[in-house]
């Protein structure tokens, strides 16, 4: 199967568009899929501390026999660990765990408006990067404001931000706002957590390109410009998502998938994540 297209990345990394995340895959088959996934192609697993198998997926990446410079790993710390000392500590822990040398991508996990540390917590990623410990730094579930503070107080612009993104939450103002600070977006549950797989228009678009709902939707996020990273803990499924590089859909099908956005959210708004 062919790969994912790379993105270059303001830091200068070069990652894989597509990749696979691993939210809510437990231990017991983290292992197994992530070496399935790489098997497949995948390059790019997207793990963090609150998911509690990033020990499994450098274990996977470790078994893989693959050089470790061709596979892209990100981490994010979790909401308990902002201020400068926790989340220097947090992403030291991570980078233990993983237990892969160095790690690609760290993100804050959430801004956490109320604790109102993210810009103390940047201070740490900065400096993760200077050492080397990391690769890239970026933010998760950043709203233009919050990504506002913290550039103005920043030295390094974040890499990525990665929100929640699908046809019925397209976050067309954000990415706008990303784009014009060389920021990529990146797309969480990028399937709108398989909520849309029956509905009309996508089944209508999925059957005149021969293909499923979940590979259309994974071709708008591509044709889009957006990093994606759906979650399957089925093999077949994890094949099928990969296997999209070779259609495209057509400006008239991209416009109709665009009349499903309603900019709502299935998941909790960041300014109320604490
Ligand atoms: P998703 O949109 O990727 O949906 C995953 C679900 O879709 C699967 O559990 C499965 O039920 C279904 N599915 C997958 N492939 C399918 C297929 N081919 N056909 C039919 N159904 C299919 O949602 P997600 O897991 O929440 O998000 C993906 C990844 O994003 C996560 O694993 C994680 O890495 C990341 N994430 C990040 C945040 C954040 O706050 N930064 C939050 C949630 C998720």
């Amino acid at each position: 199967m062919a790969g994912s297209p790379l993105v270059t990345l303001n830091s200068g990394q070069q990652m894989p568009q597509l990749g696979l995340g691993v939210y809510k895959v437990n231990q017991d088959i983290a292992v197994q899929l992530v070496q399935g996934a790489l098997d497949i192609g995948y390059r790019r697993i997207d793990t963090a501390a609150l998911y509690d198998n990033e020990a499994e997926v450098g274990a996977a990446i470790r078994k893989s026999g693959l050089a470790r410079e061709e596979i892209f790993v990100t981490s994010k710390i979790w909401n308990d660990r902002h201020g400068y000392h926790e989340a220097k500590e947090a992403i030291q822990e991570s980078v233990d765990r993983l237990n892969i040398g160095y790690v690609d991508m760290m993100l804050i996990h959430w801004p956490c408006p109320k604790q109102d540390k993210y810009v103390e917590t940047w201070r740490a990623f900065e400096e993760a990067l200077e050492t080397g410990l990391v690769r890239g730094i970026g933010v998760s579930n950043f709203h233009a404001n919050h990504l506002e503070k913290l550039i103005a107080s920043a030295n390094v612009v974040p890499a990525i931000d990665q929100v929640e993104l699908h046809p019925q939450l397209a976050q067309t103002s954000l990415r706008h706002f990303n784009k014009q600070h060389g920021i990529h977006t990146e797309a969480w549950a990028p399937l709108g957590r398989a909520r849309f797989m029956t509905h009309p228009l996508l089944v209508e678009i999925a059957e005149s390109v021969g293909r499923s709902v979940a590979q259309v939707i994974i071709r708008w996020h591509l044709q889009l410009g957006n990093l994606v990273i759906p979650k399957s803990s089925n093999p077949h499924r994890l094949a099928e998502n990969f296997n999209v590089f070779d259609f495209e859909l057509t400006e008239h099908q991209m416009g109709l998938i665009a009349t499903l956005n309603t900019e709502t959210r299935i998941a909790t708004n960041p300014d109320d994540m604490n």
